[in-house]
């Protein structure tokens, strides 16, 4: 298949280009992002394949549509940048890679966690400059401590596993229950429940309307004092202007992200010789208890190398027309009433 390949970074073009030596697909490789001004790269197209902050709203796809792009292939498991809707309507196709490395997103955000409690994003400065003077640097232990991980697919139940190795009690909530989390002594509660008594919230529930702003003012309200939060799910899920006032009062002890609410203009750009334009990243930036990557989680070789061979082999099954129905994104199965 002929496939734009949009949003492009130099490891996209490699691992990419690595997985399609089995696959012999057309890879045309841009770097600009697919947006509104850039569809007309989609011309003569049979496929597009598109990342998390490409934006496939309705416009976008009946664009593409109209170019004659049959199939969008995301290289990621999240989808809620796809107007679904418009593309069932045109009848385009669209693939995902629901699973790659959960091991990648889990151990990231156990990093976050550690860096966070133990302050080594201060001790790394402080050392630097020959301060090794310990105040404030105090943590606690993780051993003995409630962690509430809100989503127990495939990033919760691993996270939960690691955290059970450190001695940790998990307080979860889903909407679906995970047997294996029961099986190490995951306990399910309601989601106030988990607000209430855990030390550590740990985000890793798709976006959708009703994650949206999941973690706000009165979530924040009923936490314990200086509980941290911990999102590396989607910035949306959690209310930017309510954390930073929940970090103001000292009602949340320390904040670490991996997404943000608005990242799709600052992340995966280099853009340290800008003045940053966005003032409340800016003021999340000023807490030297909020910790912030940018959007990095899945950043590892095995992952990476599995996202380029699902991507690739989802648009070969197409093409043979034998889709892998578990990487299918079907409009009806994620309408909500
Ligand atoms: P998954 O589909 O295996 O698990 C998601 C879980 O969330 C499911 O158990 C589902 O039942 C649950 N859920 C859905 N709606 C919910 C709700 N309203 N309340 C509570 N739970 C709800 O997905 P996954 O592979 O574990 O990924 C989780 C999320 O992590 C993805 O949706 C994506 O947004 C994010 N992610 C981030 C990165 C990164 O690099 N930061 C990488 C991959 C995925």
């Amino acid at each position: 298949m002929r496939i734009a390949v949009f949003n492009t970074k130099s490891y996209d073009q490699q691992f990419l280009g690595k997985a399609n030596e089995h696959h012999n697909h057309e890879l045309v490789f841009f770097e600009n992002k697919l947006h509104a001004q850039t569809i007309r790269l989609t011309e003569g197209m049979d496929a597009v394949c598109a990342f998390v902050n490409d934006d496939l709203s309705t416009d976008v796809v009946n664009g593409m549509a109209d170019n004659g792009v049959k199939l969008i292939a995301l290289r990621c498991a999240g989808f809620n940048n796809v107007d679904l809707e418009a593309a069932e309507k045109r009848g385009l196709t669209i693939l995902r890679v629901p699973a790659y490395s959960p091991h990648a997103v889990a151990e990231h955000t156990v990093a976050l966690i550690l860096a966070l409690n133990r302050k080594v994003h201060r001790s790394y400065n402080r050392v630097r400059e020959g301060n090794f003077s310990l105040e404030r640097l105090v943590g606690f232990d993780l051993h003995g401590k409630t962690i509430g991980i809100i989503g127990t697919g495939k990033i919760g139940e691993v996270a939960a596993g690691i955290l059970k190795g450190f001695g940790c009690q998990i307080l979860a909530y889903d909407i679906h229950e995970n047997e294996a989390c029961k099986r190490i002594g995951v306990e399910y509660v309601e989601l106030e429940q988990l607000f209430r008594e855990s030390h550590v919230i740990s985000i890793h529930c798709p976006l959708t309307p009703d994650t949206y702003h999941l973690i706000d003012e009165d979530a924040i309200s009923i936490m314990q004092d200086g509980a941290m939060i911990i999102n590396t799910s989607r910035g949306a899920v959690v209310d930017t202007r309510a954390v930073i006032d929940g970090l103001k009062h000292g009602r949340i002890g320390s904040l670490g992200l991996d997404v943000y609410e608005e990242e799709g203009d600052l992340f995966f750009t280099d853009l340290s010789d800008q003045v940053l334009q966005d003032d409340v990243f800016a003021r999340l930036l000023t807490f030297p208890n909020v910790l912030i990557t940018g959007h990095q989680a899945f950043f590892t070789e095995e992952a990476l190398t599995a996202i380029a061979e699902t991507t690739l082999q989802n648009a070969t099954d197409y093409e043979q027309g034998d889709i892998n129905e578990g990487n299918l994104v079907r409009y009806e199965a994620h309408v909500r009433g």
